[in-house]
């Protein structure tokens, strides 16, 4: 077939490996545009779509989590399919979407961690905040992880939006907790947690800190826990004064004044927990013999770099916080695709403007592109995703529009579920997510919970298998 895709006869074919919301968004502006006909095909290597929306978002972050609404309407669109349980590089490999696919879309997201480089990282104790997130959602890779909840006090490194959510799940009640749709098993664990001071350190100051207003606020309003920040922790450096005095940035302004008044507020004896914060403070040293036992810290200054970033530098203050856990939050981390190019330094797939390229002839690789986390880094929130994914796709169409494509063998959906059943892949279609859906309401709804997730890979296909069984 020659003639150019994107016509009834011969639809512009595009799978997009991922389904989170950098994804969901690619397929939305490819169902826009009005110049083609397209066919998605969606793949996950989880039965569950969503991402980050179902294994990141803080379980007490319902409102953010009601974004599905807006991917389930475009996977209800007759050009979508959804192949949930496909793992990309062995269940369908690079070499199979080129014999399937006119363009391929990876919005794969950051799927690992960034390391601190410090003495005692890998102690038993130690962990990444990537794999709490992921146990307390329900992941089915991290659902047997095991933290050590009975220690009474535990560090959290980073003060962005991640180090909050940890430091808040760590904190909350069990009544606010079983509330939200946290895995039964993290409900269980939390309850039972003995965690009753939570340091959270940043390495910089009150003005330059990540986290936004929300998620600051809301550490103020716990039911069990108090914030605690010593007065002199918000007396802002000269530098940061200045900076403040000449922005315009509201998210940094609102975040230092919430954080003087925390810094005002008396000490509420009524509540058991405790999260205490620490600025201008980074850990050096990660201290015990078996287990994590203590964390060495310094205290930082601020410089002007020669951009004008205000960074942090040690200075030669030093001291010890007895903690029996530490969960570094400082970014997530893209990993390497088979068959794709990947840039190790930033974790990233190299781009330009989302077409993928070679990294070291900056030559693009025809008919393949990159959204979301995988194609900028780990930033910005869920809606950052929709204008980013937006600019790939007319970078797609351009290409379309100038002949520059895929020349597969066997552009459809058929061939595709041919070559999956040819493998035994137990794929998950849209309609079987939806019954899964179902599935985890119903058994929420019976214990009064929004929903009860099912974290193991093959419970979930039983699930559904059992449902269309009953439903036949
Ligand atoms: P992030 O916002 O980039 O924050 C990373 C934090 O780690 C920063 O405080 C950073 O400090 C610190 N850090 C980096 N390297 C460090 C080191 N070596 N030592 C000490 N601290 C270090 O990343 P994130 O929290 O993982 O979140 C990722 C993205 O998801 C963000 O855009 C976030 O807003 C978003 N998110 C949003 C929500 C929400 O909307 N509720 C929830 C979760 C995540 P510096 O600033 O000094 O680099």
């Amino acid at each position: 077939m020659t003639a150019k895709p994107g016509t009834s006869d011969n639809p512009l074919r595009v799978a997009i490996i991922g389904s989170g919301p950098s994804g969901f968004y690619a397929a939305e502006a490819l169902q826009k545009q009005k110049d083609y006909v397209v066919e998605i095909d969606m793949f996950d290597r989880l039965p569950t779509p969503y991402g980050l929306v179902r294994g990141g978002v803080a379980p007490d972050h319902d409102k953010i989590k009601s974004v599905t609404k807006v991917y389930d309407r475009i996977a209800q669109k007759p050009n979508f399919r959804f192949y949930g349980n496909v793992e990309f590089g062995t269940d369908i490999t690079h070499d199979d979407l080129l014999q399937h696919y006119h363009q391929v879309i990876y919005a794969v997201g950051a799927q690992t961690d960034r390391k601190l480089g410090i003495p005692g990282e890998e102690l038993l104790g130690s962990h990444p905040a990537t794999e709490f997130v992921a146990w307390y959602n329900g992941h089915p890779d991290y659902r047997d992880y095991e933290f050590d909840l009975t220690q009474e006090a535990a560090v959290v490194v980073g003060i962005g939006n991640v180090a909050m959510d940890v430091a808040r799940i760590l904190a909350r009640s069990y009544n606010e907790l079983v509330k939200t749709d946290i895995a039964d098993y993290a409900l269980e664990a939390l309850n039972n947690s003995n965690v009753k001071r939570i340091y959270v350190l940043g390495r910089r100051g009150p003005a330059q800190a990540a986290f936004t207003n929300p998620e600051i606020k809301e550490l103020g309003e716990m039911e069990e826990s108090e914030i605690i920040i010593g007065p002199d922790e918000v007396d802002l450096d000269p530098l940061s004064q200045e900076y403040l005095d000449n922005t315009d940035d509201r998210k940094d302004i609102r975040n230092v004044e919430i954080l003087k008044e925390y810094a005002a507020r008396e000490p509420d004896a009524s509540k058991p927990k405790q999260i205490i914060m620490h600025f201008l403070t980074s850990p050096v040293e990660i201290i015990g013999t078996d287990r994590v036992e203590a964390v060495k810290i310094v205290k930082n200054e601020l410089y002007k770099n020669e951009k004008g970033v205000l960074r942090p530098r040690a200075t030669d203050q030093t001291r010890t916080i007895e903690a029996g856990l530490v969960f570094r939050s400082v970014g997530y981390r893209g990993v390497p695709l088979p068959g794709v190019p990947f840039r190790e330094d930033w974790g990233i797939i190299p781009n330009e403007d989302g077409r993928v390229i070679i990294m070291d002839t900056k030559e693009a690789v025809i008919g393949e592109y990159v959204v979301g986390w995988i194609k900028r880094g780990p930033s910005g929130v869920i809606g950052t995703n929709k204008p980013d994914s937006q600019d790939t796709v007319r970078i797609m169409l351009d290409d379309l529009g100038n002949d520059i494509h895929l020349k597969p063998t066997e552009p459809s959906s058929d061939a595709v579920e041919k070559l999956l059943g040819e493998r035994n892949v137990r794929y998950v279609s849209y309609e079987d997510w939806q019954l899964l859906d179902k599935i985890e309401q119903e058994r929420g709804e019976a214990i009064g919970r929004p929903r009860l997730k099912l974290s193991r890979v093959d419970e979930m296909l039983d699930a559904i298998e059992e449902r269309k069984r009953q439903e036949a």
